[in-house]
């Protein structure tokens, strides 16, 4: 389906692999304008030659000068910001919250909120000037509910869905949509070792582990990457252009 988005100007953060990879594949293909970001210059390279056109840029989004620089070197390629799609995330430790060191809290935090705090009041000038435009933020299913041995994760991903419901508010009269997408487990090598870890944790086998995870899932299956993309280049396109204030799940409906 051709939702109108070529031309659009498409930041992306941690776009190297994942779901940011699936996101760049996507506008990529409807034919938008991307810069995107990561900290693994490997991965950048990869997506650099698999996606002629997209430019990509070192940025750790946990530093606001990196993320300064990212915003600038954007501007400059792309001539300006239709999209800006905050996905930078990391899971955290799995651990009891007795044993969560000092900075393993910091860093989660740093990157899974403050990154996405920093990329935000860059962008909106840029969105502002564009006459509107539009604002994706990555929580979670973990912003919906609780998860034991999660715990900063969680916390970030809560905070994720009450900075975009507030932005929605703020910005709406700029014409900016601020929405924020919850997916389930995502399948791929970052839930594998989250599965692993809390097998581990729970001294249990990891295909028990994965089981107990989709027990809750109705449609009894993982997401794709690229479910979470297209929900992001609708939201993005004309024809999401009366959403704002969202959090989406995509999940199989977790219960
Ligand atoms: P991932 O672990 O596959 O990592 C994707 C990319 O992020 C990697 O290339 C990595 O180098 C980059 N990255 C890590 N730290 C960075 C930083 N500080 N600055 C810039 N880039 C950085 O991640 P993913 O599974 O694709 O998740 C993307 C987003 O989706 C995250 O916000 C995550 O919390 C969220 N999410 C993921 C799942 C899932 O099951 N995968 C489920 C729900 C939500």
């Amino acid at each position: 389906m051709d939702l109108g988005v070529a031309g659009l100007r498409v930041l992306i953060t941690a776009g190297g692999a994942g779901i940011g990879r699936a996101m760049a594949e996507a506008f990529a293909t409807g034919g938008a304008k991307i810069h995107l970001c990561d900290i693994d210059e490997a991965a950048l390279d990869d997506t650099a030659a698999a996606l002629p056109g997209v430019t990509t840029q070192r940025c750790d989004v946990s530093d606001a000068a990196e993320v300064d620089a990212f915003f600038a070197e954007g501007e400059e390629r792309l001539g300006g910001l239709d999209v800006l799609v905050n996905n930078a995330g990391i899971s955290g430790p799995t651990k009891k919250v007795e044993e969560i060191a000092d900075a393993e809290w910091r860093q989660t935090v740093a990157v899974n909120l403050d990154g996405q705090f920093y990329c935000i009041r860059k962008a909106v000038p840029l969105l502002r000037a564009a006459g509107g435009g539009s604002i994706v933020n990555l929580s979670s299913a973990a912003g919906r509910f609780g998860f034991p041995l999660r715990t900063p994760y969680v916390a970030t991903k809560w905070a994720i869905v009450g900075m975009t419901k507030s932005l929605a508010m703020e910005l709406g009269k700029d014409k900016i949509r601020v929405n924020c997408l919850c997916p389930g487990p995502v399948d791929g090598d970052r839930i594998r070792r989250v599965i692993s870890a809390k097998a581990e944790q729970r001294g249990i086998s990891e295909a028990e582990m994965e089981a107990e995870l989709l027990k809750d899932v109705s449609l009894n299956c993982f997401v794709s990457p690229q479910d979470i993309a297209n929900m992001a280049v609708y939201l993005a396109s004309p024809a999401g252009a009366t959403i704002s204030g969202q959090a989406i799940s995509i999940d199989g409906n977790i219960e």
